[in-house]
């Protein structure tokens, strides 16, 4: 491994600020945010000791582009490795090394742009963003400045109590990842890993759309979900394939936008929310006491739970950019762009709406359904030929609820689709009950095999024979005398009954006839 001197002192700098070629027309006013003239929400707001305020976010999220090897180079991208093990002669930036476009790393880009349902850039350009560190060993880092490839698109965002928002997104553009400097190996000396020095990432940068740290954590989560759709990023937040530098400033409703913080490279949904609320807090303190916020790059600390500032607007880097002379505009035809359109996968929010239409799904069940490519597959096939909103109660009550309990992902499940689809079978039939079925369901989780075999060897069917019910149901009539008087007039002892009758018939009477018998008997309407 390289060493260096202690560079613990270095801060990564914050991308400088540009004005970005978006495609549109340069002389038309600057586009607006779609939110700006919407109606606050006094939800939302924070109370502050004075006003109650808005707080207002953008992000700029870098998304590790799924490719095998790396933007320029052929070195692999593979997570892991021994440090320093992939790395070419380009990623160690030796000289007269020349850069080689990834052709795949491109059709990705694209791809996300269409996803992103964004305008695709038929020309961009490869900037050179100049600055020193250490495990950049180039000297710049070769990104797109002034020409993305990707330009304005937008997402849609639902958000947990129901409500729908459209976030604007500003461009995507590809750029370099730098290497790792590792300050924590020895007590005087930092070493270097390159093994991610020219990995493809995207960053994605959204408009100041968003209006509380739940929208901003639900955004995240659906570009991840996109992401994840197509392809092109694995959306791995632990692994760093997916990093958010949130912008955060709060306004008293109806006012211009307030100066804005940077919090960097956030590396989990749950501390990108809980680093702008602490954020905004410390905002709001400042200005209701008179004071005023100093553009800046800060840092969150989810074990202090606080931002602490990094850099000044002052320390702002100029970075130099300029067109990368080893690397020609990159250009491409329309065709090309619907030859990507045309392989794209069933997007989520196409999805949704066809599990809305298709199997009468609500709109919550079918967006939890399609939350993951791996859960809204398993779910069809669990739907497909049967009645849809018992199989999406099936897969998300008693499945989800199950994997999670025991921290296990759709892709190990040990109850297949189609065993899931038995059991719901055999509800819809009427040979089992629902109370059965769960217990079925544990038995194929903790057994695995068919379900209708294991109801018939274990002898689990329903009764639906009402002789049998019958019988019972006057057992529990002749023992409970004055159970029997009062529920004449106070009917909805009725369920106590019907809870009795489930008992003594070990959960397998069928429950239409146990009420209908009871009530009959009972002399309740
Ligand atoms: P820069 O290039 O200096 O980082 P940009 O204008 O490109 O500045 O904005 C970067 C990010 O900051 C974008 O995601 C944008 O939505 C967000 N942003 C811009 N202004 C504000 C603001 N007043 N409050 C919150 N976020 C903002
Ligand atoms: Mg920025």
């Amino acid at each position: 491994m390289a060493t260096l001197g202690p560079s613990a002192g270095l801060t990564r700098p914050a991308p400088a600020s540009y004005t970005p070629d978006t495609g549109a027309d340069p002389t038309a006013p600057a586009p607006k945010s779609k939110r700006m003239t919407e109606r606050v929400d006094p939800k939302k707001l924070i109370k502050g000791g004075l006003h109650d305020w808005e707080v207002v976010i953008g992000m700029e999220i870098h998304a590790q582009v799924t490719s095998r090897s790396k933007l320029f180079s052929g070195a692999s991208t593979a997570f892991g490795g021994e440090p320093n093990d992939h790395v070419s002669l380009v990623d160690a930036a030796m000289p007269g090394m020349l850069p080689v476009i990834n052709e795949e790393c491109v059709a990705q880009a694209v791809r996300t742009g269409l996803g992103l349902k964004a305008k695709i850039n038929h020309r961009s350009v490869f900037d050179r963003k100049n600055y020193f560190y250490p495990d950049l060993p180039q000297g710049y880092q070769i990104s797109q400045y002034k020409d993305p490839i990707v330009g304005e698109g937008e997402v849609l965002v639902d958000l947990p109590d129901g409500e729908s928002i459209t976030v604007g997104i500003e461009r995507l553009h590809l750029e370099q990842d730098a290497g790792k400097s590792l300050h924590d190996q020895d007590p005087t000396k930092s070493f270097v890993d390159l093994n991610r020095s020219g990995v493809a990432l995207m960053e994605i940068v959204s408009r100041p759309d968003l209006r509380s740290s739940e929208e901003a954590k639900a955004y995240v989560t659906k570009l991840r979900t996109i992401l994840r759709y197509l392809g092109t990023c694995d959306g791995d937040m632990e692994k760093g394939s997916l990093r958010a530098d949130v912008n955060v400033s709060v306004r008293k409703p109806g006012e211009p936008f307030g100066t804005r913080c940077e919090i960097k490279n956030v590396n989990s949904i749950r501390f990108i929310g809980q680093a702008i609320e602490v954020e905004a807090r410390r905002q709001i303190a400042i200005l209701e006491d008179g004071g005023r916020i100093d553009q800046e790059t800060r840092l969150f600390d989810p074990g202090k739970g606080e931002t602490r500032s990094m850099r000044s607007k002052e320390e702002a880097h100029d970075y130099r950019y300029f067109p990368d002379p080893d690397l020609l505009p990159l250009e491409f035809d329309q065709a090309y762009v619907d030859a990507l359109a045309a392989g794209l996968p069933e997007l989520p929010d196409a999805k949704k709406a066809r599990f809305i239409k298709d199997f009468g799904l609500s709109a919550y069940d079918a967006g939890v359904l399609v939350a993951e490519r791996a859960s809204a597959d398993y779910f069809e096939a669990v739907a497909r030929g049967r009645d849809g909103k018992a199989a999406a109660n099936w897969v998300i009550n008693e499945l989800f609820g199950r994997l999670n309990k025991e921290g296990r992902s759709i892709e190990d499940t040990p109850v297949s689709a189609e065993q899931l689809g038995g059991i719901v079978d055999l509800i819809g039939e009427g040979v089992i009950s629902g109370k059965i079925a769960k217990d079925l369901f544990e038995i194929v989780w903790s057994e695995g095999g068919d379900p209708r075999e294991i109801v018939e060897a274990r002898g689990m069917k329903q009764v639906t024979d009402t002789g049998a019910i019958e019988a019972a149901v006057d057992a529990i009539i002749a023992a409970n005398p004055d159970k029997v008087e009062q529920a004449k007039a106070k009917p909805t002892l009725l369920g106590w009954f019907v809870g009795q009758t489930m008992k003594a018939t070990g959960g397998k009477a069928n429950p239409a006839a146990v009420n209908a018998l009871l009530k009959d008997k009972l002399g309740i309407e």
